[in-house]
């Protein structure tokens, strides 16, 4: 029997439970999904697509899949310092294939469980392999983590797991690519990073009311961080050897390494700004979580980002790579 496109919906991505939830009063199955807006909050809405060849290798484990296209939106909305509260996915499949749907949908539900995340609905259609995921949080007005809120004097920081850094993904693409052979260890980490990624969900709601201004790292901490300054009308001085970097990608050469952990792309951390008065809420903040937070500069009145070396010398702009653009 081949599995039809309603029949997939209700086997893999309908769970009757799921309009009971939080403010989903009724979920998939109907021709809308109704939403009980919560008082005095503002929604945060957030959507992203994955797309074959372009944001995921054809060869990846659809669990992971699943987890990923989950996560890379959950990101956005820990980056506005938002309450996960519901979504959508729209699915565009080649074929219907049981044990990829059942494997794809165990991913993104054992995320979204993690998150007490409810799926309201969606929409499923043959062609090209794609998934757009739409994330709705709360929060409320004014405790929102913008780009813009950034000041002059701001300490600049980035999240990171204790056991590693910016790059880890970036180092699994290459090795994917063949351009690398990293050692054993180094391996399993970084391409747990890259197909497993932790959105910073429970950091993003702990800095409201700590952190100045907050951006996710999709495209890499030199082109993110850039977005985050430019709406907040300063720039920055970075301390390169202050970047994390996981111990485990040490044996690789530090030039790779540098330009992974500036412009890899895929790391999915928060890089925000806070006063330096705030340096030990956001310690603690990270402390309690069990994850890293590393001071890496300043935000200066002088626009751009300069980068300085172990010496306290610029580095050569030519060498600073810039962040990801689908269309440059
Ligand atoms: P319509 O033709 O009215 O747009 P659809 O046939 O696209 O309706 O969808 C039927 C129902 O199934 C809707 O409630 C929709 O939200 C839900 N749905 C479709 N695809 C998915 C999916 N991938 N995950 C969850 N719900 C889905
Ligand atoms: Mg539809």
């Amino acid at each position: 029997m081949p599995l039809g496109e309603f029949d997939l919906i209700e086997r893999y991505f309908r769970r009757p439970q799921d309009a009971l939830r939080g403010v989903v009063a009724l979920g998939s199955g109907d021709d809308c999904a109704l939403l009980l807006p919560e008082p005095a909050q503002h929604w945060a809405i957030s959507t992203d697509t994955l797309v074959e060849g372009r944001h995921f290798l054809s060869t990846v484990d659809p669990d992971a899949l699943g987890h990923k296209a989950l996560a890379v939106n959950l990101s956005d909305l820990a980056a506005m310092g938002a309450q996960p509260r519901t979504c959508t996915l729209n699915l565009t499949l080649p074929a219907a294939h049981a044990p990829w749907l059942a494997a794809f949908a165990r991913g993104f539900f054992a995320l979204a469980d993690r998150h007490d995340l409810v799926l309201c609905g969606g929409d499923t259609t043959g062609g090209p392999l794609s998934i757009t995921v739409t994330v709705l949080g709360t929060v409320p007005p004014g405790a929102a983590l913008k780009r813009s809120g950034a000041r002059v004097g701001d300490r600049l920081w980035v999240s990171h797991p204790r056991n590693g850094g910016l790059g880890d993904a970036r180092a699994a693409l290459e090795q994917f690519r063949g351009t690398v052979e990293l050692p054993p260890a180094a391996w399993q980490h970084a391409r747990l990073r890259m197909e497993r990624p932790e959105p910073r969900v429970a950091l993003g709601l702990a800095l409201r009311g700590i952190a100045s201004a907050a951006i996710d790292l999709s495209d890499g901490l030199v082109g993110d961080l850039g977005h985050l300054l430019k709406a907040s009308g300063c720039g920055a001085t970075l301390d390169w050897t202050a970047l994390p970097m996981a111990d485990c990608l040490a044996p690789l050469p530090l030039h790779e390494r540098r330009r992974w952990a500036l412009a890899g792309g895929d790391d999915y951390e928060l890089a925000f700004a806070a006063p330096a008065d705030a340096d030990g809420a956001v310690r603690a903040a990270a402390e309690r979580l069990g994850l890293g937070a590393q001071p890496i500069g300043w935000c200066e009145a002088a626009p751009g980002l300069r980068i300085v070396d172990a010496a306290g010398q610029p580095l050569d702009t030519a060498e600073i790579p810039t962040g990801y653009d689908h269309f440059a």
